[in-house]
């Protein structure tokens, strides 16, 4: 029997990691960060000094990997865990560029699937275009969004705990730059699937928004 597959998009800042990780952990799932791979990449050709158009003909050249444990997940590039390093402003500003790369987006999706072949009773997977182009028969689509000042100001209280710039307006600007660039792209653009449910968490704890959409899973398994 094939893993059932819980799909989350949206926004940045919108919720996604925790209430995918909330989910995942309450139904023993796994779980896929598939944002913390474009940052790994990014975060390897920074290291390398390659350009997004200079990246397509290296690729061979950057081995990811992630771990699917929602307790405990992690990312690793050539053996090298960059969990930590893949959430600094340098590769916040620059991930949007190199997820615009047809042929990264190419290879990670070709990685989540298989991390879903994988997958042991079920995934949740959060991200950009799971719902639309990744797992188009997902036994549920959600997208998970927040008004942009709600998603600033938990993005800001999260940037304030790892020591980075804390400014509520700072921070509105760099999400709303980042949803601008990944809404605009021409490939896997930011979207909603016909068959997605919407969450508007604006009101909403994380316990309640884990809460929906356990129960939205489990309607349907
Ligand atoms: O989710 P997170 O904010 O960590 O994602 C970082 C970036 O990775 C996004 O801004 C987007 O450019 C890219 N991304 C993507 N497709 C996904 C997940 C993330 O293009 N499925």
């Amino acid at each position: 029997m094939s893993a059932v597959i819980v799909a989350i998009d949206g926004p940045s800042g919108s919720g996604k990691s925790s209430v995918s990780k909330g989910v995942a952990s309450r139904l023993r799932y796994e779980y896929l960060d598939t944002g913390a791979m474009y940052r790994a990449l990014t975060w390897w050709a920074l290291d390398k000094h390659l350009s997004p158009d200079q990246v397509a003909d290296r690729l061979d050249e950057c081995a990811i990997m992630s771990g699917t444990d929602p307790e405990a997940p992690f990312v690793t590039v050539n053996a090298i865990d960059v969990s930590e390093a893949i959430r600094t402003p340098e590769v916040t500003a620059a991930v949007s560029a190199y997820s615009a790369v047809p042929q990264v987006r190419t290879m990670l999706v070709e990685m989540q699937r298989e991390a879903a072949a994988n997958a042991g009773s079920g995934l949740v997977a959060e991200g950009r275009d799971l719902g639309t182009v990744v797992f188009p028969d997902a036994t549920l689509k959600v997208y998970l969004t927040a008004d942009v000042e709600a998603r600033a100001q938990r993005r800001a209280a999260e940037n304030a705990q790892r020591g980075q710039d804390a400014d509520v307006a700072d921070t509105h600007e760099s999400l709303a730059a980042r949803d601008a660039a990944d809404s605009g792209r021409a490939v896997s653009p930011l979207q909603v699937a016909d068959d997605a449910v919407q969450v508007d968490a604006t009101f909403m704890t994380l316990p309640e928004v884990i809460d929906h959409v356990t129960a939205l899973v489990q309607e349907r398994v």
